[in-house]
């Protein structure tokens, strides 16, 4: 039996998983997986093809012909090539969302993340990861935060990046993706029922990894005893 360990951490938008999964892969020595990336990807696709969002089959066919990769430094491939901060803009935060919201698109990326975890530990994150992609997963994480902080961590993630930012349209505009998410049909936001839930509301991420890894910890033997 593979010792492969998966950490599945879920959550809405701004709760701070990829700052918490980056950091927790690093300490573990685990890969660390981003699986939003991976329906931002198509999302972008599916734009500069000018593909509507609103047709599933399109779409599908879309996730199972592009290329996507991950890299070990958290680059996002599409086709080979490097479009790590195009996916980010605003404009692929909600098309990642309703492309997402498809049957098709998310079979075709399910595989992919599968095919991730069958040859390595990974910490993984994303929205159906301990419900849907590893329901067996050895830890499960339901990460939150209180809406408000969760906008004012992203307006202060892009003023970061030299972008300036509207703190009532971000919160606005993850209310809506977080709705959709929460009420789609094919795998809906939602707590899995073994996932250990952790508001990070008021706590620094150097909290939030410290009380990750005690949750990692307590369901593995210690964490680093699995293959990578
Ligand atoms: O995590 P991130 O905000 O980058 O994800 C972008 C969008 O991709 C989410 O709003 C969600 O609609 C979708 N997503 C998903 N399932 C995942 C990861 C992301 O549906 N496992």
């Amino acid at each position: 039996m593979s010792k492969h360990v998966i950490v599945a951490i879920d959550g809405p938008a701004g709760a701070g998983k990829s700052t918490l999964a980056r950091r927790l892969a690093a300490r573990l020595g685990y890969l660390y997986i981003d699986t939003g990336a991976m329906y931002r990807a198509v999302a972008l696709m599916a734009l500069r093809l000018g593909i509507s969002l609103d047709e599933p089959l399109k779409l599908e066919q879309l996730a199972l012909a592009s290329q996507i990769e991950l890299t070990p430094d958290a680059r996002v491939l599409l086709d080979g090539q490097d479009v790590s901060e195009a996916i980010r803009q605003p404009e692929i935060s909600q098309a990642a969302s309703k492309a997402s919201a498809v049957g098709g698109v998310r079979r075709a990326m399910v595989l992919l993340q599968r095919r991730m975890g069958e040859s390595h530990s990974v910490v993984m994150e994303g929205r159906d990861i301990g419900t849907v992609v590893f329901p067996q997963a050895q830890v499960k994480v339901f990460l939150d935060a209180d809406p408000a902080e969760r906008a004012g961590r992203r307006v202060a993630e892009l003023r970061q990046k030299g972008v300036e930012s509207d703190l009532a349209e971000v919160e606005r505009e993850m209310r809506e993706r977080d709705n959709r998410d929460r009420t789609r049909s094919e795998a809906p936001l939602v707590q899995a029922p073994d996932a250990v839930y952790f508001d990070s509301t008021g706590h620094t991420p150097d909290q939030v990894e410290e009380a990750l890894l005690r949750i990692v910890r307590a369901r593995t033997s210690n964490g680093k005893e699995a293959d990578r």
